[in-house]
């Protein structure tokens, strides 16, 4: 089968049709990959800004269809339309009994080598590793769904849209009647301003510097956006200079951080939903971080519980109330992949999409 594979001495992806899928443990489910988005974290790891293990298969943010299962597996069965957790929740560690399962600790555990070219092992895979046209992933991963959800839709939810809208509902707990501001336009800020939206918040500023994308924030929600040159005059406009209740961070720069963060309102919350590099320091000052009584935490997967949260975000796109169309500007086979990569890094794009199959209904 095709997959698309990262070795170590190369910055393009390879895109093959010697790979095999292999190992399939009693806990795992063999699937056909039907559509994967391609997330910035991808983009992160081909450049170095997340290390990880190479040669790897990247991809994180996918929809399938299940072809075979282990011995042990009975949640799902083949012929199943899933959607792929970007991260499984395997239910029982103290994390996940504790209500916060996007921090489950079976993910700690070794990556499992799924992957073989000619024979070889691929030793990493981030993610699900869902450029390829199966894969192996464990049924702690998967959610099944309706099979008229089509599923170059449904992928999107497997990462930046339960990252996006989570880190509103979920992690900054936007309350009804609130102020926003957002961060970056790309799959995971566009996802943010809806939950913002569907939080109920009154006024949501969405901050990027392609001004491409702000009209369609206004549409997805977002009641004005800007570039980052205007901020400083917009908070004034907007807040009287004392901030916003909630700035959600979803670009990954320290820089930023601090934008959102001077940008939240005494009291108030900033998230950082992006992810950033380990050597970029955030200063702040032993005062400030007193005497603002501001909260500022992390967000990982938009505090997900997948078994939860996936099904609320099915009936939120149902209804019409989570555009889910809007945020795929392209869509790319399998071969076009360095193609898409490229229009990730640009920031043109909101989601870019792998079609590795008919997504179906
Ligand atoms: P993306 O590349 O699609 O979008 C990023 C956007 O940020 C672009 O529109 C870009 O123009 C904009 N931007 C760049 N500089 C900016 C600035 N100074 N101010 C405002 N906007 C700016 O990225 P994405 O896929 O939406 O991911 C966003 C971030 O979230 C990435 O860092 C990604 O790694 C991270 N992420 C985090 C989680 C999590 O669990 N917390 C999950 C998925 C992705
Ligand atoms: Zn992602």
């Amino acid at each position: 089968m095709r997959a698309a594979i990262l070795w170590d001495d190369r910055a393009l992806l390879d895109v093959r049709d010697d790979v095999a899928v292999v190992g399939l443990g009693a806990r795992d489910v063999r699937l056909q990959v039907v559509a994967s988005g391609i997330c910035h974290t991808d983009l992160s790891v081909q450049n170095g800004t997340i290390p990880h293990a190479r040669p790897c298969v990247l991809g994180h943010e996918a929809a399938g269809i299940v072809v075979e299962v282990g011995a042990g597996v009975n949640d799902v069965t083949p012929g199943d339309h899933v959607i792929v957790a970007s991260v499984p929740m395997c239910g029982k560690c103290a994390d996940c009994v504790a209500g916060r399962p996007n921090l489950c600790r079976s993910v700690q555990a070794p990556t499992p080598r799924h992957f073989a070219v000619a024979g070889q092992h691929v030793p990493g895979v981030f993610g699900s590793g869902s450029f390829a046209e199966e894969m192996i992933v464990s049924a702690d991963a998967v959610v099944p769904v309706a099979a008229d959800l089509p599923l170059d839709l449904a992928c999107l939810i497997g990462c930046g849209v339960m990252t996006g809208v989570g880190a509103a509902i979920n992690s900054a707990r936007i309350a009804p009647g609130s102020s926003v501001v957002v961060f970056g336009l790309g799959g995971v800020g566009m996802a943010a301003i809806q939950g913002a939206r569907i939080a109920g918040a009154a006024e949501i500023l969405a901050v990027d510097p392609q001004a491409t994308k702000h009209a369609i924030a206004r549409r997805l929600g977002a009641s004005l956006a800007v570039t980052p040159a205007e901020l400083a005059d917009t908070i004034r406009a907007l807040t009287g200079g004392h901030g916003f209740d909630y700035a959600l961070e979803c670009v990954g720069s320290g820089a930023v951080i601090r934008q959102a963060f001077d940008a939240t309102r005494r009291g108030g919350t900033t998230v950082v939903v992006g992810v950033g590099r380990s050597d970029d320091i955030v200063p702040f000052s032993a005062y400030e971080l007193f005497y603002s009584e501001k909260l500022l935490r992390g967000s990982m997967y938009g505090g997900a519980n997948i078994h939860r949260d996936f099904d609320r975000l099915v009936k939120l796109w149902r209804c019409g109330k989570l555009d889910l169309d809007t945020l795929i500007s392209r869509r790319f086979s399998l071969e076009e992949i360095n193609a898409a990569f490229e229009v990730v890094a640009s920031g043109e794009a909101i989601r870019c999409v792998i079609q590795l199959a008919p997504a179906g209904a």
